[in-house]
C-alpha cells in the first residue's frame, strides 16, 4: 500500500505529463485540499473552470461542479475522480415538476442554485451560488422568483430581498440541514468567545444564532481579516481545515455530524486511477450545455463576489 506521500508525489508528477490541473472544493479532505492548484467555494471554482488553459481539469468536488467545468470549458477534457460523488440536493429538482412550477408562475424568472443537474440549469434564467444568491436575485429584472433547489438558501435570500416574491422548491442539503442550534449553544458554551460562521444552507434558527452568514469562500476572507481569534464553523468539518492551514494562530471548531459523505468519494487512491486512465470524463451534450451555459454566464456577470451577508 503506498503512503499518502507515495501517492501525492504520483499525482503530481502525473498532473504534469498529462497538462492538467486539480481544482478542489473546500469540503475535499485534507490530502486533496493540500495537492490542489486551486481550492475554492463553486463560484471560485466555476470563473477559475472557465479560465483553465491547460488540457484537463481534474475536478475534486461533486457532480454538479465538474459538470459546470465542462460547460464552462468545452474544450477541455474535465475528468472526476469518482461518478459517485453525487450531490444529493441537485437530484431534488424534476424538470417536470419544474417545467409545472414555471407554467403556474409565468411572469417569474428562475434562479438556480448552482447545485444543480445541467437539466434544470437549461430550464433556468439565472444561476448563483450560496456566495452570490442574495446578488443576483437582486438583479434579476423580475418581482417573482422561483429559487431552486435550496429551501433554506432561498429563505435566507427571501430575509435579505423583501421587495419580491420568492418561491421556494423544497429541497436541502441533508450535511446542513442536520445542524442544530444545540449543536452550536454547546460549542458556544464551551468556547464562549468564538464567533458563530454559519453557511446560508443551515436551517434559518441557526442563521438567527449565527454571528455571521457566509458561502465557504466568505468565510476564507473574513477569517483572514478578522481580528477575532476563535470562530465555530458552521459548515462542512473540512472546511475548518482550510481556515487552520491560512490562519495558523486561530482556533476552529466544527460539529461532528456536519460531514458531506458525497464530497468525501474522492480519494489519492481514485485521484491517481483518474489521472492514470484519463477517465471518467464528464461530458455535457452541446446542445443542453449551449443551453445550461446561459444563466452560469449571467450569473458570473452579476456576482463575483464570495461575502453573502
Ligand atoms: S454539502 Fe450539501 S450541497 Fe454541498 S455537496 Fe454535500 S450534499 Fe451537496
Amino acid at each position: 500500500m503506498p503512503s499518502p506521500e507515495e501517492l501525492k508525489e504520483r499525482i503530481l508528477r502525473l498532473k504534469e505529463e498529462r497538462n492538467a490541473v486539480i481544482l478542489a472544493h473546500n469540503y475535499q479532505i485534507p490530502d486533496i485540499q493540500d495537492i490542489a492548484d486551486f481550492l475554492g467555494d463553486s463560484l471560485a471554482l466555476a470563473i477559475k473552470a472557465r479560465e483553465i488553459e491547460e488540457d484537463v481539469i481534474v475536478f475534486c468536488g461533486v457532480d454538479f461542479m465538474a459538470e459546470t467545468a465542462a460547460i464552462l470549458n468545452p474544450d477541455k477534457t474535465v475528468i472526476i475522480p469518482d461518478t459517485k460523488a453525487k450531490c444529493p440536493l441537485a437530484g431534488m429538482v424534476d424538470a417536470e415538476g419544474l417545467r409545472k412550477m414555471k407554467e403556474e408562475h409565468p411572469d417569474a424568472a428562475v434562479v438556480s442554485y448552482v447545485n444543480t443537474t445541467a437539466e434544470t440549469k437549461a430550464l433556468s434564467d439565472y444561476c448563483c451560488t450560496s456566495a452570490n444568491a442574495v446578488e443576483v436575485v437582486k438583479a434579476v429584472p423580475n418581482k417573482k422568483v422561483i429559487f431552486t433547489p435550496d429551501r433554506n438558501l432561498g429563505a435566507y435570500v427571501r430575509s435579505q430581498v423583501k421587495d419580491k416574491e420568492i418561491i421556494l422548491w423544497p429541497g436541502f442539503c441533508a450535511t446542513h440541514d442536520a445542524l442544530r442550534v444545540e449543536d452550536f449553544m454547546q460549542l458556544k458554551k464551551e468556547h464562549p468567545e468564538a464567533e458563530i460562521l454559519a453557511h446560508p444552507e443551515c436551517r434559518p434558527e441557526v442563521l438567527e444564532i449565527a454571528d455571521h452568514v457566509f458561502s465557504t469562500g466568505g468565510m476564507v476572507k473574513h477569517v483572514r481579516s478578522s481580528s477575532k481569534k476563535e470562530f465555530i464553523v458552521g459548515t462542512e468539518k473540512d472546511m475548518a481545515y482550510r481556515l487552520k492551514k491560512e490562519n495558523p494562530d486561530k482556533i476552529f471548531y466544527t460539529l461532528d455530524r456536519a460531514i458531506c459523505p458525497t464530497m468525501k468519494k474522492i480519494t489519492l487512491e481514485n485521484l491517481l486511477e483518474a489521472l492514470e486512465n484519463m477517465a471518467p470524463v464528464v461530458k455535457v451534450p452541446e446542445e443542453l450545455a449551449e443551453k445550461a451555459r446561459v444563466p452560469i454566464e449571467r450569473m458570473i456577470e452579476i456576482g463575483r463576489g464570495e461575502r453573502t451577508g
